[in-house]
């Protein structure tokens, strides 16, 4: 385009010595470069576009169903990596290149088709009162102190007991709530009131129903300012199995040993106390999804790592690694032979569950 030469300068010898970046900036959306340099799908989210792919070669993409970009007002941040910047960032990670030379080759994208470009658009960012979650799930907590029997049958298809729900009931992780997504509304208006539930984040004022109510299993964080909510069976194509809210958090299950286990979600915790060990589950809200600050109490301790055999759970072991190995830990990696999966898959084949 002809329009594009009054942004950059040009030396005698035809070298360009200055790239306008703000009209790069202004011209080349972020979300662009995600979908057609990236060819990244956008996933809206709360205020932000999320990707599962990073810039950053060294990072690139995780599976894509988790996301661990996030782009938001013309920036982005991996989650994974900790990079972050606007387009020109974005490209001259991507190409290695240096940023006037990404900004040049941004330039020479096609503006008549940015032009036609529809960005993606965020969710309405939710205004979250974390105290309020928290006696949400604490009224909900003291209405249902046990394992409803739709959860204790979802249970038991995975292997776990019914003396390990009640368990995780008693020791304040575990939550269920109705299974209908109807009984589960009124249930949740009753115990609680809409507008708690809004106040907490969890009811949309626009909606019928809070999207918790389709989700009857509740896994309460460490924190009790932050949970997961999860179907009680198995996902739709197209579905998000489990919802989180409130702030980074983990589940924390105290065993009767001072050794440590690290796994990911709360159905891995379970699991793993089914099996047997009497090690402090350390659970992770998801794989990259940790602060190293967390694992100080394990420090001069045993710990096993037990992520799950897949890219993002190798991914994980290698980024937690120097944290653990910095705080002078005995190290592990749980890798039996024969690894079938997940913990909850080595515990259902164990009990002889998986066809
Ligand atoms: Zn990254």
């Amino acid at each position: 385009m002809a329009g594009n030469q009054d942004h950059f300068k040009i030396d005698a010898n035809g070298k360009v010595y200055e790239v306008d970046f703000n009209y790069v900036r202004d011209n080349v959306p972020l979300d662009w470069f995600f979908e057609h340099m990236l060819d990244a799908k956008a996933k809206p989210a709360a205020g932000a576009v999320r990707y599962h792919i990073c810039p950053n070669p060294e990072c690139a993409a995780s599976s894509i169903h988790s996301v661990k970009v996030s782009v938001k007002d013309g920036g982005w941040l991996c989650y994974a990596c900790g990079k972050q910047g606007d387009v020109i960032a974005a490209a001259a990670f991507y190409w290695s290149k240096t940023h006037r030379e990404a900004g040049l080759e941004l330039m020479r994208a096609d503006i008549d088709m940015l032009k036609h470009y529809i960005p993606p658009k965020p969710e309405d960012a939710i205004q979250r009162d974390d105290s309020a979650l928290a006696l949400v799930l604490q009224k909900v907590a003291e209405a249902v102190p046990y394992p409803c029997k739709d959860a204790l049958k979802y249970f038991a298809g995975r292997g776990i007991s019914e003396a390990v729900a009640r368990e995780a009931s008693e020791r304040g992780i575990l939550i269920t709530i109705p299974n209908d997504p109807f009984r589960a509304k009124s249930f949740l208006t009753e115990v609680v009131g809409q507008e708690l539930m809004v106040k907490a984040g969890l009811w949309k004022p626009d909606k019928k129903a809070p999207a918790c109510a389709f989700r009857p299993l509740w896994f309460r964080s460490q924190s009790h300012c932050a949970a997961e909510f999860r179907l009680m069976r198995d996902v739709k194509e197209g579905e998000k199995k489990a919802m989180r809210y409130g702030g980074k958090s983990p589940w924390i299950w105290e065993g009767t040993t001072d050794e440590f286990m690290i796994v990911e979600g709360p159905i891995d915790m379970l699991s793993a106390v089914e099996m047997g060990s009497k090690r402090t589950i350390f659970t992770l809200p998801g794989c990259e999804n940790w602060e190293p600050e967390w694992f100080t109490m394990m420090a001069e301790k045993n710990v096993l790592m037990a992520l799950d055999p897949d890219k993002p759970g190798f991914a994980a072991v290698q980024n937690l690694m120097p944290v653990l190995q910095a705080l002078d830990t005995k190290l592990g990696n749980y890798n039996p032979p024969n690894r079938v999966g997940d913990l909850n898959e080595q515990l259902k084949h164990m009990r002889g569950l998986l066809r």
